[in-house]
């Protein structure tokens, strides 16, 4: 498996703890500046946390171990430690820079839409190309589980004509995110083109408190989306390298970043296990489908998982 997950393999220099390798006690989050009883819950949670004194055994391993196996320079990487927010290995360059996710917003969009209508999705019809939708033959009749698992640009276009860019502020503000300049046309506003820059630190972040609080309104159907789309969607092939055990997992295509620039970058994020994770992985692969990158992610969190 070694070097080949994609065409283009640069190594990285090993060192004892390797670049991008961070001790334990760092932590993606920024404090959750919403409001609400579940935003106060995460929060007291996420300070209740003790930090750790030095980067532990594992950690370090793990470093190591993605580090010595994913080579290729196509490939960035945060892996973070789900109860603690610990990141426990990395490989991201200007990290702390947003960068366009493409349909790793589309969760978010949905919580601005359930907060709008009673917590209540809709069902659409998606005819494909005539709609707007990535999948030429289009997807049929999605409800919001299969929008999420499917990725289906038509359902998501119909949701946001009816949000205002303070709806989506508030659910950035809410899930600890900041997203710049709103898009304002339905194909942007869903993650196509590249006005949506979210930190990918605080969009893993906005995940795992997602995932943290499945009871929340709305929250139930986007899980099993995840759930979904990990299984039988655009992340299928993550479920598939994760031999039987469930994961939650949202797949992004989103403009390139890279020079030379490809015609995308792929995005995928991968939780797991499905119920109660523990890891959560953003991967991000120059030049491929966000399938592609859910291949990898998947295969890098089966690396991990068998090192336990
Ligand atoms: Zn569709």
């Amino acid at each position: 498996m070694r070097g080949k997950e994609t065409g283009r393999h640069i190594t990285v220099k090993p060192s004892p703890l390797g670049r991008g390798c961070h001790a334990a006690g760092v932590f993606i989050s920024r404090s959750v500046t919403g409001e609400g009883v579940l935003a106060a819950i995460l929060v007291a949670c996420l300070f209740a946390a003790p930090p750790l004194a030095a980067a532990s055994l594992y950690d370090q391993s793990v470093c190591r171990l993605l580090r010595e196996r994913y080579t290729s320079g196509d490939l960035s990487y945060i892996l973070v430690d789900a109860a603690t927010r610990r990141v426990i290995a990395t490989r991201w360059d200007a990290v702390t820079e947003p960068v366009p996710v493409g349909s790793l917003v589309k969760p978010f969009l949905a919580l601005a839409y359930a907060q709008k209508h009673d917590f209540r999705y809709p069902t659409y019809f998606c005819r494909g190309t005539r709609d707007g939708c990535w999948l030429p033959r289009g997807h049929g009749k999605v409800d919001i589980s299969s929008a999420i698992a499917y990725s289906c640009n038509t359902y998501f276009m119909n949701i946001v004509s009816t949000l205002k860019p303070e709806d989506v502020e508030s659910i950035g503000q809410r899930y600890g995110f900041s997203i710049g300049q709103v898009p304002s046309g339905a194909a942007e506003m869903i993650g196509l083109g590249s006005t949506w820059r979210i930190d990918p630190r605080e969009l893993l972040h906005a995940y795992i408190l997602l995932a943290a609080a499945p009871r929340a309104a709305g929250a139930v159907e986007l899980l099993r989306g995840m759930a979904l789309s990990a299984k039988i969607g655009t992340a299928q092939a993550a479920g598939q390298n994760l031999h039987g055990v469930a994961a939650l997992a949202k797949t992004g295509t989103a403009p390139c970043v890279h020079q030379p620039r490809a015609p995308g970058d792929g995005y995928a994020v991968i939780l797991y296990p499905a119920d109660q994770p523990r890891l959560v992985l953003l991967v991000r692969v120059h030049g491929v489908p966000g399938a592609q990158a859910a291949r990898i992610g998947g295969r890098m969190l089966n690396s991990v998982v068998n090192l336990q």
